[in-house]
């Protein structure tokens, strides 16, 4: 019986009559676990098909372990069941409506590079000043508004600047409309106009749905929630779960209040609280309910857990990024002896940039990890390339897919000629590909470029004509192999080249394996694929079952948890990060955040700073982490290399950072036979203390301090 793993809140809420609900809870209390028994409780008891459930979470690793969750409970298929991120089914529905949505059947999507570089060529042809509007900003803007449902005609301009970022509004959506492409914040906004004024497929939609349920619900933005409301509509079950001091969102639109209004706009609602926490120790819990406490405004919830206390917090004070590295490959290498194994440990980071060094050391200890986010697999240039190669022999109106591979690999199509056919479609109204035919029609180019524009038309008509047949994997073999990028990659040497042709040969086992999987049956298999690709987060960088340390930034640890956490990088001005230090909302975010870390952790929590640390290429010094002082003391063990142990201060009762000692860790050492090291580590006090020095002659070694001299 599936409430026997239930405390009596969460079997309330699963076997409530179908109605609207509120579950208002901290972290680890079982939030997502009633989601998915709720799910399992309508379909066997309710008896409502999976047919007429949706459920929506917030990433697509999220997704894919509630699929898994609920099938493993249900005895019936749940393929009909709606299971995905707001993206993902918004991009299904416009797929199946695509004519009421006046897209074209093969529109594709801009990933938020590529609406970068849309939006500047924009910029451009609206020759307006890129100095004063910039790219990001533009960007920004219309993301923004977006967010909000506003269409470029219903922004009120405050002022000039407004007023020009709504005619790049303007200008970009009507290039995105001539190429057939929609960005990520339009698959959101399309469906909610075409759900919002066809009434067919709103009833549609609103009669399939009967019971939506919905995780993370603090980080829906206002066209999210508008979006749910229109689907729940007068009589569907909507059950919503949400932690407000796990908003970590704000900064890309994210409404805290939208909480507040469900209970307004949905009414009746029933909230539930769901107090107990099954995740993590008591001491790493209350060092996370210790730091939460210092944000104002809170919804006000005690988390409380029947767990042992476990133990304390271990906090280490790094000299720098590398030795911070080195401190948590060392630590992982001590609980791999431990039984421990390496899935159940995570590095958590404030920014993508700090991954770099934490790989080099699990590369140099050969232990194997997978980073989640960072440049994702989709994103590398070279898979860039060879999906805008499939996106233009999905659509040849493209633009950006044109943009991209014209010239990739060179053809002998510069710059000048690229410049033609630009004026030439912004003069015309016309996609740069219709712009191309056209110059040439009017013999606009010298023989040799027309030659070779011709050479570009045929290959792209050719291997379009070639692949239609052929099956998805097929197809993006071919495709690597006609339009010369393999051999275009395999004349690049060393490493690099290497790696790169490793990506596009992994592109055919990926496409192979998406028709294995066959998740989005009802479209062609290409557009299926290209529309993965670009929704999904990387998820397959490497072999999901391998065993393998896991790094990812604290954003998206969201709703995730490990035996063991490390969180890298906690320091002052990196975390907080230097942008949110002097606004108060942004600073609790930033403290929402380090609590979303905290809470990830079941067992042990590491936190680590470094007092050195180079970034973005310059080298800067930072005090511990604001965040670090708002644990209690008691609740931390601090490690660092130490002579002199200092009086604790009495005045304070947060984390106070130890005094320095006389060697550092990252210190350059001399040893009499030895020669030259590096010390890597320090264990014990005074005299007694064992340094672990790398020497560059003969290794690492373990040492007692009175035989090195300092450099
Ligand atoms: P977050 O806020 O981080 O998303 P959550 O509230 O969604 O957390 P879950 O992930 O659902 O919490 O649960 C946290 C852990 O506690 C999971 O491992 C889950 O299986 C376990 N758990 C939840 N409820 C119970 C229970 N009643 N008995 C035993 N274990 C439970
Ligand atoms: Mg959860």
């Amino acid at each position: 019986m599936i409430l026997n793993s239930l405390n009596p809140a969460q079997q309330e809420a699963v076997k409530a009559p179908l109605g609207h609900q509120l579950i208002l809870a901290g972290a680890g209390s079982g939030k997502t676990r009633v989601l998915t028994h709720r799910v399992v409780w309508l379909v066997e008891q309710e008896k409502i098909s999976p047919f007429n459930i949706l459920a929506v979470t917030f990433t697509n690793k999220a997704a894919h372990e509630m699929r898994t969750r609920i099938e493993s409970m249900l005895k019936v298929p749940a393929r009909t069941l709606w299971i995905g991120t707001f993206h993902g089914l918004s991009h299904r529905i416009l797929r199946a409506h695509w004519q009421q949505a006046g897209l074209p059947q093969s529109f594709q999507i801009l990933d938020s590079d590529d609406q970068f570089r849309m939006i500047r060529r924009v910029i451009n042809a609206l020759k307006v000043d890129d100095d004063k509007f910039p790219p990001k900003e533009a960007q920004w803007f219309i993301n923004a508004q977006k967010e909000d449902c506003r269409d470029p005609g219903q922004v009120e301009p405050r002022d000039y600047t407004d007023q020009t970022f709504i005619k790049i509004y303007q200008a970009y959506q009507d290039a995105c409309q001539r190429a057939g492409v929609v960005d990520f914040a339009d698959l959101l906004f399309k469906t909610y106009k075409l759900l919002q004024t066809n009434a067919e497929l709103r009833t549609l939609y609103q009669t399939r749905f009967r019971s939506i349920l919905v995780d993370e619900f603090q980080d829906t933005n206002a066209m999210q929630y508008n979006w749910l409301k229109l689907l729940a509509g007068e009589k569907n079950a909507v059950m919503i779960v949400g932690d407000d001091d796990q908003s970590i969102y704000g900064w890309r639109g994210a409404r805290i209040e939208n909480l507040h209004k469900f209970s307004i706009d949905f009414s009746g609602a029933k909230v539930i609280r769901l107090e107990q926490n099954y995740r993590s120790t008591g001491t790493i819990l209350k060092a996370a309910n210790a730091l939460i406490e210092q944000n104002e405004g809170r919804m006000g919830k005690e988390l409380w857990t029947d767990d042992a206390a476990g133990e304390r917090l271990t906090v280490y004070a790094a000299f720098n990024e590398a030795d911070e590295a080195f401190f948590i490959v060392n630590r992982i290498r001590d609980l791999l002896l431990n039984q421990h194994n390496l899935r159940e440990m995570a590095i958590l980071y404030r920014s993508n940039a700090q991954s770099r060094v934490l790989e080099e050391a699990l590369m140099q200890f050969g232990i194997p990890y997978r980073v989640y986010g960072g440049l994702r697999y989709f994103d590398r240039a070279e898979i860039k390339d060879a999906l805008a190669y499939l996106r233009i022999l999905a659509n040849r109106y493209d633009d950006p897919a044109f943009e991209r591979v014209i010239n990739t690999p060179a053809r002998g199509i510069g710059d000048r000629t690229l410049s033609a056919i630009r004026e030439q479609a912004k003069a015309t109204d016309a996609t740069l590909w219709q712009a191309l035919e056209a110059l040439i029609n009017q013999k606009y180019f010298s023989p040799r470029t027309e030659s070779a524009l011709n050479a570009f038309i045929a290959l792209i008509n050719s291997m379009a004509a070639k692949s239609e047949t052929l099956a998805l994997n097929k197809q993006v073999e071919l495709m690597l192999n006609a339009s010369g990028l393999m051999d275009h990659y395999r004349k690049e040497k060393g490493e690099k080249g290497l790696t790169r042709l490793e990506n596009l040969e992994e592109l055919i086992n990926a496409a192979h394996q998406f028709t294995q999987e066959g998740i989005q049956d009802e479209m062609p298999p290409l557009a299926a694929f290209l529309a993965y690709a670009a929704l999904e987060s990387g998820d397959d960088q490497a072999d999901t079952y391998e065993d393998c340390v896991q790094l990812m930034t604290m954003h998206s640890s969201k709703g995730l948890e490990f035996p063991v956490v490390f969180i890298a990088g906690c320091e002052e001005e990196l975390f907080p990060h230097y942008m949110s230090m002097s606004d108060p909302h942004k600073l609790e975010e930033e403290r929402r955040l380090c609590y979303v870390g905290m809470t990830r952790a079941m067992r042990k929590l590491f936190m680590t700073y470094a007092e050195n640390r180079r970034m973005h290429g310059r080298e800067s010094y930072h005090r511990a982490s604001r965040f670090l002082h708002e644990i209690p003391a008691a609740l931390i063990e601090e490690i660092r290399f130490r002579t002199k142990v200092s009086r604790p201060d009495t005045n304070r009762t947060g984390y106070q950072p130890q005094a320095m000692g006389r060697f550092r860790i990252g210190q350059e050492v001399n040893h009499r036979i030895f020669g030259d090291g590096t010390v890597l580590d320090c264990e014990g006090d005074g005299d007694d203390m064992k340094v672990t020095v790398r020497f560059a002659k003969v290794g690492t070694k373990v040492l007692v301090v009175s035989y090195l001299t300092t450099k």
